[in-house]
């Protein structure tokens, strides 16, 4: 009789993820900004990690966690990031890197499976130094230049003196290696409240929403806020204002089921209480899986900036900053989650895009890509509060790993 596989020990890896909040603890959260010594803390111990999972490995130029496996058959690429935002929840990044050290640990060691997992850390997935470096650079995505221009966004230190201060000045950088790979996993946190809500114990990513950022800009005419009639005002401010409550009448005519859009920053020019603003400046983002569904609400937006300019009493100019093209989860990749899922929690998956941005969606460009999720309590994420119960942390491990498995095995 044959033995039944090898399946995710539940405890092992809930004491792995309890070792790493343990480095550079922040309430029940953490905070290991890029490059701090507790991020860098966190790369050796998944280092000294990998003989279990029967991996080698080291830090690359740029910070990524790389592994080798020198088992035959098919490899499969699977991780995520083990830096955090600043002062930050324990799982947003160490969940997925915890999953795929489980899965080399059960499937590389096993005989009966063909194939192994092999193991990455992204650098900086939080946009610290960039957006996506180390994923990016995996990918043959960074130019020199932009490590050379890359800053920390809070302490304002630049990424030549962090990564020489970490010892990695002068290493190359790793990159992928053509037609190694069957293709990249990746669990993390769902970060909305979704799942939990539902009862649902799995999300099966069909895609990763794209972002389109725009600076939308009013010109008027600055002038005395006492003596300047209001007929014979031209305020940006108010313009500005107008603009946005149009957005959310006319947007949800012509949106997606889950487009997103966010004024994130406006600036009154000269911003003062007694003077009419000639000019106002609005952060504009948007988000959706479906580029044709941007497209519409982009065209809409320009529409409504003619309407303004039309009307002549201020004039707007909208100027895209950030396109972001969605990326589509491998059709092979969702069905070997949902199957794994249906193994081990019948009935508990659900298909849905993911509104934030990840690793997983850098890997696609190059290489089939998939990622799963688990509930997040409450849905909060990028906060020390964030969390996943034991139970949840434990299926989702024993689900990542089966998929795997059916990954390398089909
Ligand atoms: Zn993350």
């Amino acid at each position: 009789m044959s033995q039944p596989p090898l399946s995710a020990n539940g405890a092992r890896v809930l004491a792995d993820l309890n070792a790493l909040r343990a480095i550079g603890a922040y309430k029940s959260g953490v905070h290991k900004p890029t490059f701090s010594e507790p991020h860098l803390a966190s790369l050796k111990w998944l280092l000294a990690k990998l003989p279990e999972a029967g991996l080698t490995g080291a830090i690359d130029g740029i910070g990524n966690v790389l592994t080798r496996s020198e088992k035959a058959g098919p490899k499969l690429l699977a991780g995520s990031h083990l830096e955090s935002q600043n002062h930050a929840g324990w799982l947003d990044g160490p969940l997925g890197v915890v999953y795929a050290l489980e899965a080399a640990r059960v499937l590389n060691t096993d005989p009966a499976v063909a194939g192994s997992v092999e193991l990455a850390a992204w650098c900086d997935e939080e946009g610290h130094f960039g957006q996506f470096l180390g994923s990016r650079s995996y990918v043959g995505a960074v130019a020199e230049a932009e490590i050379d221009a890359a800053r920390d966004r809070t302490s304002g230190r630049s990424m030549r003196e962090a990564l020489k201060a970490a010892g990695l000045a002068g290493i190359a950088r790793g990159s992928a290696e053509p037609g190694r790979h069957i293709g990249y996993l990746e669990a993390h946190i769902e970060q909305g409240r979704i799942l939990q809500s539902e009862g649902l114990k799995i999300g099966v990513v069909t895609s990763i929403v794209g972002i389109w950022q725009y600076r939308i800009t009013f010109s008027g005419e600055q002038n005395h806020a006492g003596t300047t009639r209001m007929t014979d005002r031209r305020d940006a401010g108010l313009a500005l204002a107008r603009f946005c409550v149009a957005i959310d009448a006319r947007f949800p005519e012509i949106c997606g089921p889950r487009t997103v859009w966010t004024t994130g920053r406006i600036t009154l020019d000269p911003g003062a209480p007694s003077i009419i603003p000639g000019r106002a400046e609005m952060l504009f983002q948007m988000r959706d899986a479906d580029a044709a569904v941007v497209a519409r609400l982009e065209a809409a937006l320009q529409t409504m900036a003619d309407e303004v300019n039309a009307q002549g009493r201020c004039s707007v100019t909208v100027e895209c900053l950030r396109k972001g093209a969605p990326a589509i989860m491998d059709d092979k990749f969702q069905q070997a989650i949902e199957a794994a899922s249906a193994s081990i929690a019948p009935g508990k998956s659900l298909r849905m895009p993911s509104g934030a941005g990840h690793d997983a969606q850098v890997l696609a460009t190059i290489m089939p890509a998939g990622m799963l999720f688990v509930p997040s309590i409450g849905g909060i994420s990028h906060h020390w509060t964030e969390n996943t119960s034991d139970e949840d942390i434990a299926t989702g491990a024993e689900v990542f790993v089966e998929a795997c498995r059916r990954l390398l095995m089909s």
